[in-house]
């Protein structure tokens, strides 16, 4: 299918106010180039368009243009794949026509990553397109966990049903996690915690999605940066009927006022672990929360897997908040859960071997689970998934 030989891959993220890209070389798996355009229709860059004019600007003042032939392919990042896309997929006219019809399920995400697809396509029309979705990784979850318990004709008139997200993420990080411990991923069952802004946990078993906490949209599950995750359905005709908030208000409270920040006024993990140390109330009340919400999640998805060889935590608060992981997993000993303190403080320092992994355990010796801290890298999932498509 790839004839040009190149074994570079571009990876673009188009979201609704930035692009963000990465060139890396799938020879070696190096990072030639990574940036962002931000604060799309802003200032002097006016659409997406621009946007990508821009990032392809910046490649070739590099001396890495698009029209390199080293280029192979262009890995899309797109959100919602609906139950039609559950692998890489290349793109051509009807690709771009279906990712569009998903509108109506990811109206704040797929309509960017269109954008994105077409004019990567202007730009380089004979270069392969591939689309690599957040909800594919996901589509091998059973009924009985995709499918909420609502009228089953309204749920399929509507596409009413668990999808999932951060897919490239879990994917990546349950087979990472399966490397650390030695194993072929279909040996292991691997809880993954991605703690980030947004937030998600999936259990993989033997390499395969079989549950995960986001489900129509992202708003499901954990308690995350500013959303709410799991409520009450009832809260929002609660709101709606004794509150006077129409849709859109409500919409807007769930993802962007909750979690988080509509608990402490902080979404930053970080600032709330100040706050804390300050003795600071709500922030404190906030961390338990999200804290509580976790351990619920593991528990669930231990009695889901039944055996849990590991636990990873990854993205921003996964990877770098010794507080949440230790809280999260405190008490655990019953479940074969053992964190080690020292491992798992701040202090710590990790040996990286030069261009190696730094993905860790931070569980005790005698801990039956292992328990992980394992760096996500989703744009080098996407650029392997985009590669391993093109070159059949
Ligand atoms: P992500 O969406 O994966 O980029 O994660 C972003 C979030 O990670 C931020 O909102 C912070 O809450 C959290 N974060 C980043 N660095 C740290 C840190 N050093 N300690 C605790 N939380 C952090």
């Amino acid at each position: 299918m790839n004839d040009t030989r190149g074994t570079r891959v571009l990876v673009l993220n188009s979201g609704s106010s930035s692009v963000k890209y990465q060139l890396l070389d799938m020879a070696d798996g190096s990072r030639l180039s990574s940036g962002i355009v931000e604060r799309i229709g802003e200032g002097p860059v006016t659409d997406h368009s621009a946007a990508l004019k821009q990032v392809a600007d910046e490649l070739a003042a590099q001396g890495l243009g698009l029209d390199s032939p080293e280029l192979a392919a262009v890995g899309h990042r797109v959100v919602h794949g609906g139950t039609r896309f559950t692998e890489p997929t290349l793109i051509y006219d009807e690709v771009v026509e279906a990712i569009e019809k998903l509108i109506p399920l990811a109206p704040l995400h797929n309509p960017a990553n269109v954008t994105g697809i077409k004019v990567a396509r202007e730009l380089r029309p004979d270069l392969p397109q591939v689309a690599v979705f957040d909800t594919a990784f996901h589509s091998t979850i059973p009924e009985e966990a995709a499918r909420y318990a609502i009228d089953t004709a309204t749920a399929d008139e509507h596409g009413v049903r668990r999808y999932g997200f951060h897919g490239t993420s879990h994917a990546y990080v349950s087979r990472a996690t399966a490397e650390l411990l030695g194993k072929d991923p279909s040996e292991v069952n691997v809880i993954v915690l991605h703690l980030g802004n947004g937030a998600s946990a999936s259990a993989v078993r033997g390499g395969v999605c079989v549950d995960t906490s986001m489900g129509l949209t992202p708003l499901e599950g954990l308690v995350m940066g500013t959303r709410s995750g799991d409520i009450d359905p009832a809260v929002i005709f609660h709101l709606a009927r004794v509150g006077g908030m129409s849709t859109d208000d409500i919409d807007a409270l769930l993802n962007k006022r909750s979690g988080l920040l509509g608990l402490c006024g902080d979404n930053d993990m970080r600032e709330i672990a100040r706050r804390m140390g300050e003795g600071d109330e709500s922030a404190q009340l906030a961390f338990d929360i999200y804290v509580h919400r976790l351990r619920k999640y593991v528990g669930a998805y231990t009695a889901v897997l039944g055996r849990v060889d590991a636990i990873a935590f990854t993205a921003g608060v996964g990877e770098n908040s010794p507080a949440v992981r230790g809280a999260a997993l405190s008490g655990l000993g019953a479940l074969g859960i053992e964190v080690d303190a020292v491992r798992n403080s701040p202090g710590y320092r990790w040996e990286v071997p030069p261009g190696g992994s730094s993905a860790r355990l931070i569980s005790g010796p005698s801990s039956r689970v292992a328990v992980a801290v394992v760096p996500t890298d989703e744009e080098l999932e996407i650029a392997t998934q985009a590669y391993a498509l093109v070159q059949g």
